[in-house]
């Protein structure tokens, strides 16, 4: 199987090419054509092998772009927040789309004015919680993805999972 078996747009497959991938990895594989038929989808795969771009592409090829935030990833740490970000930036480059990312430790303007300006967000629950209580942003994105759902839940976060969950739209 090849990427362009996926019909993706021609700046994804210009991302691919530039960062080197040749073939789809299993659970990239796998997945890519459930979401971009528009379906919800749990994958399991180790560490590594390609995850990000699992998920990263087909909601990419899916994004209108239109500088609303469309897309929203929850993810367990703030290491693992900053390494997804990497990776949609550089599949999302020749989109112009822009990603933030929202972790706690750090200034809260600075990550509300990137906010504003992004069509994904990467955020940990801690302080996505934080800006969406204090209202200081506001967030109806299209898909929502749980990055390592399962550490999350080991972590103690589903309660944290839920609550962000009241502030997104419920379909
Ligand atoms: P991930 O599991 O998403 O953290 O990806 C692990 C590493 O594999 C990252 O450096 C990716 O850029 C890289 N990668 C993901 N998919 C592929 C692929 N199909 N071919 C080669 N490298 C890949």
């Amino acid at each position: 199987m090849k990427f362009e078996d996926f019909n993706l747009k021609q700046e994804l497959n210009q991302a691919i090419n530039k960062a080197g991938f040749t073939e789809p990895s299993p659970v990239q594989a796998d997945s890519i054509p459930i979401i971009l038929e528009g379906h919800d989808i749990i994958a399991q795969a180790q560490t590594g092998t390609g995850k990000t771009a699992a998920f990263g592409l087909p909601v990419l090829n899916k994004m209108k772009c239109d500088g609303s935030v469309e897309v929203l990833v929850i993810c367990p740490t703030r290491e693992l927040a900053m390494q997804v970000s990497d990776e949609l930036f550089k599949f999302g480059k020749y989109l112009n789309i822009k990603t933030a990312t929202v972790y706690g430790g750090t200034s809260y303007s600075r990550q509300i004015k990137h906010v504003e300006q992004a069509s994904i967000i990467v955020a940990t629950p801690g302080r996505l919680l934080d800006l969406l209580k204090n209202n200081q942003i506001k967030i109806s994105p299209s898909w929502v993805i749980l990055d390592e759902a399962d550490e999350m839940l080991d972590m103690g976060f589903l309660e944290d999972i839920k609550t962000i969950f009241k502030y997104v739209p419920e379909e």
